[in-house]
C-alpha cells in the first residue's frame, strides 16, 4: 500500500477562515464529572449525579428489544413515550416535547428566545448549560447573587432588565442541593414581564421528598411563559441513552418543533423511556435508596466535621476546611488517587467544596471511609 500522506494545508486567499458567531469562542466547554482512574483500579463514580443504583431492568429489556428495529428511524414525534409521559403526570401529551436529554432541550429553548443582544439569567450556583446555551446563541448570560447556596428571588428579580428573555432556574438546584418553596416560585414568575420565558429545570424533582415542593406542574398550565424542564438521566437511570422532556405552553411546544432535530430521540431512548415509567415498585426503590443513604451519608460527613449543605437531591455538596492539606483540592487528589471519583465544584464558584453523589450502599461506604481516612491524615 503506498503511503499515506496528509495533503499541506493551502492557506487561503487573504488568509480568511471560518469563524463562528460572536460568543461562541467564549464558550468555556463543559467538563463532565471524570470516570477513569489508575489502570486496574476500581472506580467508584460519584462525579455526575447518576443513578446509584442503575436502571429498571424491563428498561434494559425494551432496549435490547429495540436493536432489532435500528435500521428504521424513529418515531420522530416520540408518541408513545409521549403518551406514557402524559399517563405518569396527567398532563395533555401534545404539550410534552422530548430531547435528547434536557441539556438540548435547554439549548433550543435558549436559541429560538435568546438572539445576540438579548441576556439569559439565572443564579450564581446554577446548572453550568444555561451560560453555555446562552453564548452558543450569541447572548449574554447573567447571574445573579445566591443567599446561603440558595436562588434569591429577589436577587433574580432585580437583574431583569428590558433584554432579559429567559429565565433558567434549576429547582432543585445542581451542586447545590438546594430548592425553593413553590409560593418563592410562584413570586419570581409572578415579577417577570409576561415576554420573559421562565425555565424550570426540575431534574431532580423524583427525588424531593419534603412538602414544600412543586416541580412546576401547576405553574405551566396557568402561564403562557413556564416551561417545566425534567430528564431520564437521574432517578430513572438512564443518562447514557440522553432522554429528557419539557412541559411546555401551547405555542412554546410549537416553537421546540419547528426548531428541534426531526428525529432527536433515538428508538432505545424513547422504548427505555416507556418503559422505567412504568416500572413504578422500581422507581419507588430507587427512591427509597436514595433518600437512606443520602440521610446516611450526611450523617457520616457532618460527624467528621465537614459543613454539609443539606440536599434533596441524589448528591451532597461538602464543604471542606482550608487548611493546607486538608482542602477540596487536596481531598479530589487523594480521593482520586485510590478510585474515588468526586466532582470539583470551582467552575460553579465553590472552590472549596466537592460534590458527591449517592451511589450503591457500598460505595457511599468505601466513599465515607476513605474521607475520614483523608480527614485523619493518612498516608
Ligand atoms: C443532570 C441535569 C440535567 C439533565 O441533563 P440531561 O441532558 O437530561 O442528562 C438538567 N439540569 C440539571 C440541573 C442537571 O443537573
Amino acid at each position: 500500500m503506498p503511503p499515506v500522506s496528509t495533503p499541506p494545508v493551502s492557506s487561503p486567499p487573504g488568509g480568511a477562515r471560518p469563524v463562528p458567531r460572536p460568543g461562541i469562542l467564549a464558550i468555556a466547554p463543559y467538563v463532565g464529572g471524570r470516570s477513569t482512574a489508575e489502570p486496574g483500579q476500581r472506580v467508584i463514580k460519584l462525579s455526575s449525579n447518576e443513578s446509584g443504583i442503575g436502571p429498571s431492568p424491563r428498561a434494559i429489556e425494551a432496549y435490547r428489544a429495540a436493536a432489532e428495529a435500528m435500521h428504521r428511524y424513529p418515531d420522530g414525534g416520540a408518541a408513545e413515550l409521549r403518551a406514557a409521559i402524559a399517563e405518569s403526570f396527567d398532563i395533555p401529551a401534545d404539550r410534552i416535547v422530548c430531547g435528547a436529554g434536557s441539556d438540548e432541550l435547554i439549548h433550543l429553548l435558549t436559541t429560538a428566545y435568546a438572539a445576540p443582544g438579548d441576556e439569559v439569567l439565572y443564579s450564581e450556583h446554577g446548572f453550568l448549560v444555561y451560560p453555555i446555551s446562552a453564548h452558543a446563541a450569541g447572548a449574554t448570560p447573567v447571574k445573579a447573587p445566591e443567599k446561603d447556596l440558595r436562588a434569591d428571588v429577589d436577587a433574580l428579580l432585580a437583574a431583569v432588565t428590558p433584554a432579559t428573555k429567559l429565565v433558567y432556574l434549576a429547582n432543585p438546584n445542581n451542586p447545590t442541593g438546594t430548592y425553593l418553596p413553590p409560593a418563592e416560585v410562584a413570586r419570581l414568575h409572578a415579577g417577570l414581564p409576561g415576554h420573559v420565558l421562565l425555565v424550570l429545570d426540575a431534574a431532580y424533582a423524583e427525588f424531593v421528598d419534603v412538602a414544600d415542593y412543586e416541580a412546576g406542574l401547576a405553574l405551566v398550565e396557568g402561564a403562557e411563559n413556564v416551561v417545566m424542564l425534567r430528564t431520564f438521566s437521574k432517578l430513572y437511570g438512564l443518562a447514557a441513552l440522553r432522554l429528557g422532556w419539557a412541559y411546555c405552553p401551547e405555542a412554546v411546544a410549537d416553537v421546540l418543533n419547528r426548531v428541534r432535530g426531526p428525529f432527536n430521540t433515538s428508538i432505545a431512548a424513547q422504548a427505555a423511556g416507556v418503559a422505567s415509567l412504568r416500572d413504578t415498585a422500581f422507581l419507588e426503590h430507587a427512591r427509597s435508596h436514595n433518600a437512606e443513604w443520602r440521610a446516611w451519608l450526611t450523617a457520616r460527613l457532618t460527624q467528621m466535621g465537614l459543613e454539609v449543605t443539606p440536599s434533596v437531591t441524589n448528591f451532597l455538596l461538602v464543604r471542606f476546611p482550608d487548611e493546607a492539606g486538608r482542602t477540596a483540592a487536596d481531598a479530589d487528589a487523594w480521593l482520586t488517587a485510590r478510585g474515588i471519583l468526586l466532582r470539583r465544584v470551582t467552575a460553579y464558584g465553590l472552590p472549596a467544596h466537592l460534590r458527591i453523589s449517592i451511589g450503591t450502599a457500598e460505595e457511599c461506604e468505601i466513599a465515607a471511609a476513605a474521607i475520614a481516612d483523608f480527614l485523619r491524615g493518612e498516608a
